[in-house]
């Protein structure tokens, strides 16, 4: 039996994740992403419905995967398995997944957001949508069944896409943190972790993102705590409040909204993308936010609810907005700029709930943002925010219970997958044992 997996992309920068792994003459593939920045790039400058760019376009401008990368496996694909609900593993599936006979499958809400997705770019796709619970295992064929063991993240339901061969496990642990309080969903699955050490793990792709970093990642509860202590603080002087924080993180959006009634204030959630993502999750049953938070989802009603939130006395609510990284189009922009008519002042308060992705682009956005908003002297808090990626210290636990006989760092800086390499040779692994891979490389995983 030959195990052999190609990093088709996300290996030379961060994003636009995918992973091919093929055993004999099938092949599961992991991941669609896309590379938001690069997608963003291109989609501002057609100023038009993202569906009118095609796959040739987006790969030239590095924005999704070049999947001609594994041209000749393309029969051989069994299933398509996005690990989890973020753009950068399953955006690219309205562009590429039509091209291969297989299913998509992942969990309820990775599900739920990629059909969302799908009807945000106007494309119906002949790929069945197979819902795997989380924790749930799927037989793909004689020699491959799938297994999705749940995982800590900072969109729910994220899993580590687990392959099991007679060759061993090939576990796909992109992206992960190791929480043990999360405030939405479960802990992460360590008793079947254990297990599959027992059965035997012949290789791991592992978050590399934060692996530079001597830490243990903190909980969402930390996260949680952090946001009740900076906005109890300013419950008085009837303040304004916005805080703004990632769509996807449902966890935190609840959070918010939990701290926002116990100051005894009328949550407002604004945005697109916000709205997006939590109908994604109410429709599953994961979170009911009704009658805890009015969302307001298109941008013609955004600026008459802030009149209206003006007009009732701004110490009344809790806004959260879309906005965090700076994005020109967002809610918390379009506050700042003036364009909505909504002045923050002295005795208001913006909270960003998020840190700031280290793009050239983003730091650009956040400086003209916070340009605008220092302007008004309004109270500014940011880093009010826990990462959901593992620290050095969560990747060493992983691969000390998994024992994987191959690791491939991924998703992340030079810096932090040699930071998995050193970590690797000081448990005892061999040069032949860390693949250090590139877009596209091919790799025979000796068993
Ligand atoms: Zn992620």
């Amino acid at each position: 039996m030959t195990v052999e997996i190609c990093t088709v992309s996300g290996f030379d920068d961060v994003g636009r994740n995918m992973v091919a792994v093929r055993v004999d003459d099938e092949v599961v593939i992991c991941d669609m992403g896309i590379h938001l920045e690069n997608y963003m790039k291109l989609t501002d400058e057609e100023e038009e419905n993202s569906s009118s760019l095609n796959r040739d376009a987006l790969i030239k401008a590095r924005a999704i995967p070049d999947d001609g990368l594994i041209s000749e496996w393309k029969g051989m694909v069994k299933a398509i398995v996005p690990s989890h609900a973020h753009l950068d593993h399953l955006g690219a599936i309205p562009y590429l997944a039509h091209h291969y006979d297989a299913p998509i499958m992942n969990t309820p809400y990775t599900v739920q957001v990629l059909r969302h997705l799908l009807e945000d770019n106007d494309v119906r796709l002949r790929n069945k949508l197979q819902v795997v619970e989380p924790n749930g295992r799927v037989k793909l064929s004689k020699n491959i069944t799938l297994e999705m063991v749940n995982i800590t993240h900072s969109t729910p339901h994220t899993a580590m896409v687990v392959i099991h061969t007679p060759a061993g496990a090939i576990v796909y642990a992109n992206d992960f943190k190791l929480d043990d309080t999360p405030t939405l969903g479960k802990p992460p699955n360590y008793a079947r972790l254990a297990e599959l050490e027992k059965e035997g793990t012949l290789a791991i792709f592992i978050d590399s993102t934060n692996a530079d970093v001597d830490a243990k990642t903190p909980s969402e509860k930390v996260a949680k705590d952090m946001l009740s202590d900076v906005l109890m603080s300013q419950r008085h002087n009837g303040r304004g409040i916005i805080v703004t924080t990632f769509s996807s993180h449902i966890a935190r959006l609840k959070s918010i909204i939990e701290i926002g009634q116990k100051m005894g204030r009328k949550v407002v959630i604004l945005g697109r993308s916000m709205a997006k993502y939590i109908s994604a999750a109410e429709e599953i049953s994961l979170v009911d936010f009704k009658g805890k938070a009015e969302i307001v989802r298109f941008s013609a009603k955004v600026g008459e609810k802030l009149r209206k939130i003006d007009r009732d006395g701004k110490e009344k609510y809790l806004i959260i907005c879309t906005g965090h990284q700076g994005e020109p189009k967002s809610v918390l922009s379009k506050i700042a700029s003036g364009l909505l008519n909504f002045n923050m002042g002295p005795q208001d308060a913006i909270v960003f709930s998020c840190r700031v992705i280290p793009t050239p682009t983003n730091r650009k956005n956040r400086e003209r943002l916070e340009s605008h908003l220092r302007r008004t002297n309004v109270r500014i808090f940011k880093d009010v925010h826990q990462s959901g990626h593992a620290s050095g210290q969560d990747v060493r636990y992983v691969l000390e219970l998994l024992k994987p006989k191959h690791i491939i760092p991924s998703h992340g800086a030079k810096a932090s997958k040699d930071a998995v390499r050193r970590m690797a040779t000081m448990l005892g692994y061999g040069e032949r044992q860390v693949h250090m891979a590139h877009d596209g490389q091919r790799v025979i995983l000796s068993p």
